[in-house]
């Protein structure tokens, strides 16, 4: 390692940042870090956000430490509430809404936004996103015991905030166009069954339905159901941060594109966490974004490392039933094959050579996940 492996600026205090940040500073003890991030710069699992009702948590007891804590612990500077507003690569300076910092060495952990939501009505509605602690603490604000929730999402996060509020005494109701929930991760039989769970607990599921108008308190289904609600919550998916590099002039496509080392198409820039396209295509992840940031943390202090990623499985944090998935790379053709009865299903995804290359589990086989993800294909 060489003697002085220089500084870092990071932007974006999420995951991807801030470990980053511990482990560069592991490697460099003496290297400079900064952290400038547009929130409070509070350590939070931000995976939480989909399971903390049910626990009584709120947003509050969900900080781990505060941006000082973290500051000090680590011996980096963290910038909390300073928004990047432009990369000005020709000075190696970062805009900021009030001044300029200059840097050596660029990390972009600047995330993803939820995508909007818009249907007929739409503007005169309150459509909550749940991306951040910030958003959670807002749409926190103001639930009423016993309140009706339109959930529009069965996805995974959809999912799990459906079994969270119904757990936490909310009665929600989910709309998605797809037949069943999880409905890009999960074969036919797992979906009707996890459908099956979340109903059992007092979920009410319109599916293979959409929200056609919006207006305040209620909400007109395409079959002309209509659905009161309190409050609106949309988790259909999230769209990469691009603005920023694309004006810098770096590449993007889906996400900022970087190499195996995470090196945008600036070799002084590179980018991690749900803001990237990596090589294996967006990985929106605690565990891609874990083996980046041990990569990219070991190449800044010197020690040239391209990320590999193992299969990753992850665990949907829906207890009405419990499940895994592991899905294969986007574009895969293949089709699944299913054992198992009830809500105990397991379900490989098979090549046409007849290799496994991802799964769904479900109740019982959902603990087979580490040993199953050993016999998948690398993701890089
Ligand atoms: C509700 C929910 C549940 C989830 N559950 C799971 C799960 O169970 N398992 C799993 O593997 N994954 C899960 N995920 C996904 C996982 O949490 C994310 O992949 C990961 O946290 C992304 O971290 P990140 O650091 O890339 O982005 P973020 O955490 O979004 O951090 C982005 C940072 O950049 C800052 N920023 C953005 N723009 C600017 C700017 N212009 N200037 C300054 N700062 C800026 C933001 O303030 C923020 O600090 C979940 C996601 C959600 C929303």
């Amino acid at each position: 390692m060489p003697r002085d492996p220089g500084g870092v600026v990071i932007v974006g205090s999420g995951l991807g940042g801030y470990t980053l940040a511990r482990e560069f500073r592991k490697l460099a003890p003496d290297a400079p870090v900064t952290v400038i991030t547009a929130d409070g710069g509070e350590v939070y699992s931000k995976p939480m956000l989909s399971a903390a009702f049910a626990q009584g948590k709120t947003p509050m007891t969900l900080i781990q430490k505060t941006a000082r804590q973290y500051q000090a612990e680590l011996n980096i500077t963290v910038l909390p509430r300073q928004k990047v507003v432009a990369i000005d690569r020709a000075a190696k300076q970062l805009v900021l809404s009030d001044g300029r910092i200059g840097y050596q060495r660029l990390v972009l952990a600047i995330g993803a936004d939820p995508r909007p939501y818009t249907v007929e009505g739409s503007d005169s509605v309150t459509i909550h996103t749940v991306n951040d602690l910030d958003d959670y603490a807002v749409w926190r604000d103001g639930l009423i015991p016993g309140g009706r929730v339109l959930l529009i999402g069965a996805g995974l996060i959809g999912s799990e905030f459906a079994n969270d509020l119904t757990t936490a005494g909310q009665k929600v109701t989910v709309v998605d166009p797809a037949p069943w929930p999880l409905g890009r991760l999960l074969p036919k039989e797992l979906g009707e069954e996890a459908a099956t769970a979340l109903s059992a607990i007092g979920v009410v599921f319109h599916l293979g339905r959409s929200v056609a108008k919006l207006e305040p308190g209620r909400a007109t289904l395409d079959n002309g159901v209509v659905v009161d609600f309190d409050k609106a919550l949309s988790a259909i998916g999230l769209v990469p941060r691009t603005g920023l590099a694309a004006a810098a002039g770096l590449a993007v496509d889906k996400g900022i594109v970087v190499d195996r080392l995470l090196r945008t198409s600036d070799p002084d820039i590179y980018a991690l966490g749900d803001c990237t396209q990596t090589e294996a295509g967006p990985l929106p992840f605690v565990a891609p974004l874990m083996a980046e940031a041990k990569a990219l943390a070991a190449t800044l202090a010197g020690i040239e490392t391209p990320l590999t990623l193992p299969a990753l499985p992850v665990v949907v944090k829906t207890p009405a039933l419990p499940m895994a998935v592991c899905p294969p790379a986007p574009g895969t053709v293949g089709q699944w094959r299913v054992e198992g009865q009830g809500r105990d299903r397991k379900a490989l995804f098979v090549g046409g050579d007849g290799q496994p290359l991802g799964f769904a589990l479900s109740g019982s086989y959902a603990a087979e996940r580490q040993t199953l993800a050993k016999g998948m294909p690398d993701l890089l």
